[in-house]
C-alpha cells in the first residue's frame, strides 16, 4: 500500500505523542549509557514536528516528511536529530510513489548512510534493520517490533555517546531504539501494514 499525506501526518503526530508520553523513561534510558538528554532532545523535536504538520490537512506525504526531517534537524541538537531527520527525509523522497515498506526501507538506509554505522553497533538501526525486513515480508507485529528493541541489549556499543562505555554498554538498552519503536508503533496504530 501507499500512504497518503493524511496518513503520514496521522503517523507522525501519533509519534510525536508517543515520545511526550515517554520523554523521561528516554532520558534514564540515555542516563544509563549516554548523557541523559535523549528524550528531552526527541520531545522538543516532534514538538516541532507538530507546530509544522499540525495544520498541513491537504499536504503530499511528502511535503510533510520533509517538514518532520526540517524540525528533526533544527530542533533535536543530539545525535539522534540528524538520524532520524535524514531518515524522514529519504523517505519523502519516495513516498508518494512506492509501497509502505520501500519508503521505510529508503528510511533505514538514510540511517545508516548518516551513522556510518555497521550491523550490531548498538544503534538505531540494529532496531530499524529487522523492523523493515519484517515489513517486507509482511509480518510485522508489536512482538517483532519489541524483540527488535530487546536484542540492542546484549550489544556493545561502537557509536556514539555510547560507545565511551565499552563493554559498560552491554545489558542496557538503546535508547535511539526505543524511541524508534514508537514511529513503528504508531505506524501499526495508523496504517494497516
Ligand atoms: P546524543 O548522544 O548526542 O546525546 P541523543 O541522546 O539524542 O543524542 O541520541 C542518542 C541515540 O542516537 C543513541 O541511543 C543511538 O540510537 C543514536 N546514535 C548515536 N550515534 C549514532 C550513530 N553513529 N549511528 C546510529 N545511531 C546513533
Ligand atoms: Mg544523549
Ligand atoms: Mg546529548
Amino acid at each position: 500500500m501507499k500512504l497518503t499525506g493524511k496518513q503520514t501526518r496521522a503517523w507522525l503526530l501519533n509519534f510525536s505523542a508517543k515520545i511526550q508520553e515517554k520523554k523521561q523513561d528516554l532520558n534514564d534510558l540515555d542516563q544509563a549509557i549516554g548523557d541523559g538528554d535523549h528524550g528531552s532532545n526527541m520531545a522538543r523535536g516532534v514538538h516541532a514536528v507538530e507546530e509544522a504538520i499540525k495544520n498541513e490537512n491537504h499536504t503530499p506525504a511528502s511535503e510533510i516528511l520533509k517538514k518532520a526531517a526540517m524540525a528533526m534537524v533544527s530542533k533535536v541538537g543530539g545525535a539522534s536529530g540528524p538520524l532520524y531527520g535524514t531518515a524522514f527525509l529519504e523517505m519523502a523522497k519516495v513516498i508518494d510513489t512506492e509501497e509502505l515498506p520501500t519508503v521505510l526501507a529508503a528510511g533505514l538506509d538514510g540511517v545508516k548512510k548518516r551513522s556510518k554505522a555497521d550491523a550490531d553497533e548498538k544503534t538505531m538501526a540494529d532496531m530499524w534493520a529487522p523492523v523493515v525486513k519484517a515489513l517486507q515480508e509482511k509480518k510485522l507485529t508489536k512482538d517483532v517490533i519489541n524483540e527488535s528493541v530487546e536484542a540492542t541489549k546484549e550489544l556493545k556499543a561502537t557509536k556514539g555517546r555510547a560507545s565511551y562505555l565499552n563493554e559498560g554498554s552491554i545489558g542496557h538498552l538503546d535508547p535511539g531504539s526505543v524511541s524508534s519503536s514508537y514511529l513503528f508503533f504508531a505506524l501499526l496504530e495508523e496504517v494497516d501494514v
